[in-house]
């Protein structure tokens, strides 16, 4: 079947049409993304009404490109997806509503999507990777541990106790002058840099509790930056290639614990599969670090391609499909969901974080 998939949640506007067969493969027909950071830029972050007014100056169009893209036509779909939750409220509105009105036009079902749960079943539609799984969700608003039980059934085991890791990025590039999004330039930077220069902390490394924190790492670069002020270069550099070898370290250990927990739940006559998703998962020296810890527990390590880490429609209608196959449409009541957990059952960590 072929479904229309729409995300507006943040600051891309992107469509996809994606098909998935009766065995479960899936196939990326066309897939559009516009970012708009450069309306944010001057800001120094997302301003949410520019971004929801954005989404509405384009999406129709982008729509129209996808279907062109794909070589297909409204009457060949057999589902549309938009994004619902969680994000800006008033993106979502523009994605869902748009969503609605083509499936009400159409009389196509209408698939409310999850973000966080299109992010985390990308790897089903780019290497058939199938629950259960462990997941490692690291994206510019959550940084979460799952277990993917099943389409639909997520459970969460940690979750960042103050700021996301794709958050910690964003914030660590603006402190040292580097451009938006943070993630690729603190990557960039770090490139030429020496990660061993600056002592900085590896945020909850040996805890036994199972959580995230990166808002004490991200101030303890401002503090070493603010010591060698003006920063050349070089200790850009140094300062980028040392804050991600601290979020590398953390983020191993964390992993590894959540490892040693889960174990037993996966099953033993097959490989355990290890996934990476959302947009810091584009990250090289994260992906590579966990590569390690994976081989280190026995697992198999799989990210969906660098691409498809950061938002797109892909993912979204590739979810909007998983969920139509096991006859889960959604309603046009169906609301928005600016907060919007995958696991409602999951014990909250204290602070923040959904
Ligand atoms: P969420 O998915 O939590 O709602 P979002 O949709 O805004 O948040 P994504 O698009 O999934 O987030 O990811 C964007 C985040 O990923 C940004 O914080 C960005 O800096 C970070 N990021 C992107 N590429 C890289 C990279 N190569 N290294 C590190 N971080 C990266
Ligand atoms: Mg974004
Ligand atoms: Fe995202």
């Amino acid at each position: 079947s072929l479904v229309l998939g729409i995300e507006t949640s943040c600051d891309e506007t992107a469509v996809a049409v994606v098909e998935r067969r009766a065995d479960g493969q899936g196939r990326i027909l066309s897939n559009v993304v516009l970012s708009q950071f450069d309306k944010h830029a001057i800001y120094g972050g997302v301003v949410p009404e520019i971004a929801a007014r954005a989404h509405t100056d384009c999406l129709d169009r982008l729509v129209q490109v996808a279907l062109a893209e794909a070589k297909i036509g409204f009457s060949d779909l057999s589902g549309i997806a938009a994004a619902s939750g969680p994000g800006l409220i008033g993106g979502l509105i523009v994605g869902a509503t748009t969503g609605k009105a083509l499936a009400l036009a159409t009389g196509k079902p209408f698939l409310a999507i999850n973000h966080l749960e299109a992010h985390a079943l990308t790897v089903g539609l780019t290497d058939g990777v199938r629950p259960p799984y462990l997941m490692l969700l690291v994206s510019g608003g959550h940084t979460q541990l799952l277990l993917v039980e099943d389409v639909g059934r997520y459970r969460r085991l940690a979750t960042t106790i103050d700021d996301a890791l794709g958050e910690a990025y964003d914030k660590t590039a603006k402190l040292l002058g580097l451009p938006m999004p943070g993630g690729p330039s603190v990557e960039k930077a770090a490139l030429s840099g020496n990660p061993k220069r600056f002592d900085l902390p590896r945020p909850m490394a040996g805890r036994e509790d199972p959580h995230f924190s990166f808002a004490g790492l991200k101030t303890a670069v401002r503090h070493a930056a603010a010591k060698i002020a003006p920063l050349s270069a070089t200790d850009v550099a140094d300062l980028c290639a040392s804050f991600q070898a601290a979020v590398c370290e953390s983020v191993a250990d964390r992993v590894r614990r959540a490892m040693r927990v889960t174990l037993s739940s996966l099953p033993e006559d097959r490989p355990k599969p290890f996934v990476v998703a959302g947009g810091v998962a584009a990250n090289k020296v994260l992906r590579t670090a966990l590569v390690g810890v994976s081989e280190d527990f026995g697992f198999t390590f799989h990210a969906p391609p660098l691409g498809l880490c950061t938002d797109n429609g892909a993912m979204i209608a590739w979810a909007g499909a998983e969920r139509l196959a096991l006859g889960l449409a959604d309603g046009l009541q169906a609301p928005v969901r600016p907060r919007w957990p995958l696991d409602p059952d999951a014990v909250k960590a204290t602070g923040a974080g959904v």
